[in-house]
């Protein structure tokens, strides 16, 4: 019997890992060392850059997490701070299940794609729609899944 199973790439775990300590150089920390560009989000350019806006406030992020919920169908709804944040990441991704397998590589996905966004947005000049990102997650999720679980989201709408 194949055992069911998903993980996100090492690189996305690593991210999410140096998000979840508070150690990304988002551009509140980087002005408390004099290397300041402009504070406003890349994202949605409609909020100052922080840890909390650019993963849970932003509505770009937030619209990525409501749409990678509802594929992964987890009913919780997408958190609106940093500690409900961080609570809503252990609740969901303890054990060995696979709904809590679907939340954990999801979670460490979206938080390297969009991370990834944001980087390619300052430092390219390039930008994807909510749309694009999502997708990407969803088929780096997939393809890192066992055939069990595969079938089962291949057919579910993003
Ligand atoms: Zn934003």
């Amino acid at each position: 019997m194949e055992v069911s199973h998903v993980s996100a790439r090492p690189k996305a775990y690593f991210t999410l890992w140096i998000m979840l300590n508070r150690k990304l150089a988002t551009v509140d920390r980087l002005a408390k060392w004099g290397m300041l560009h402009n504070k406003a989000c890349v994202l949605c350019k409609s909020a100052d850059e922080s840890i909390e806006h650019i993963f849970i406030e932003c509505h770009y992020a937030r619209k990525v997490w409501e749409r990678l919920l509802y594929w992964i169908d987890n009913h919780s709804r997408c958190p609106m701070t940093w500690s409900q944040f961080i609570q809503w990441s252990i609740q969901h991704g303890k054990g060995k299940t696979t709904s809590a397998q679907l939340f954990k590589s999801t979670l460490a996905e979206g938080v390297y794609e969009l991370w990834n966004e944001r980087n390619k947005r300052l430092f390219e000049d390039k930008s994807s729609l909510e749309d694009k990102v999502v997708k990407e997650i969803a088929y780096v999720t997939i393809a890192r899944a066992s055939n069990s679980i595969k079938s089962v989201i291949n057919q579910r709408k993003l």
